[in-house]
């Protein structure tokens, strides 16, 4: 068993990672609607990657002998001005995601929860990737610019998705 403090933040990174799922698919949708159909396939695989990193939070909770508590999800629909706010939002957001995941690793050195330590290592790095990410996309665009949008657009069409490195069953 965990500690009660660690399981309650882990609960909530469940929500958390289930938002980011869909605010990353409400991006997805409003590239769709402007056409750009490889920005919206990143942001369909980018909405997949965080309801797998929801799906792991989930099962370590059940592997440890705990209850999974679901709230419900935030609306994430936000109104994009143009086609480089959901970019900078996206940045954003990873960041709140790290600091997140940062306080949960801070409450389990507070109990010395050393197992839950290490399966947050992962995340800690993932983070540290999606960050990267996210920045890069801003500064692809900010390269191609409006103008050689679509060249950017066929880039972003070809991720594909892959399912996460950690497994936990
Ligand atoms: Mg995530």
């Amino acid at each position: 068993m965990l500690h009660k403090n660690v399981v309650k933040l882990l609960n909530e990174q469940v929500n958390k990672e289930l938002f980011s799922a869909y605010l990353y698919l409400d991006m997805a949708n409003y590239y769709a609607k402007e056409g750009l159909n490889g920005f919206e396939n990143w942001f369909k695989i980018q909405a997949m990657e965080e309801r797998d990193h929801a799906m792991l939070f989930r099962q370590y909770l059940l592997n440890n002998g705990h209850e999974v508590k679901f709230t419900a999800i935030a609306d994430p629909s936000r109104d994009y001005k143009n086609h480089k706010e959901p970019l900078t939002g996206a940045l954003e957001h990873e960041h709140y995601v790290t600091d997140s995941i940062h306080a949960i690793y801070t409450e389990a050195v507070a109990v010395k929860d050393y197992r839950t330590m290490q399966f947050l290592d992962w995340f800690v790095k993932e983070q540290g990737e999606e960050e990267m990410n996210a920045e890069d996309n801003i500064r692809k665009y900010e390269l191609a610019g409006e103008r050689a949008l679509f060249m950017l657009d066929h880039a972003f069409a070809g991720r594909s998705y892959s399912a996460p490195s950690l497994e936990l069953d």
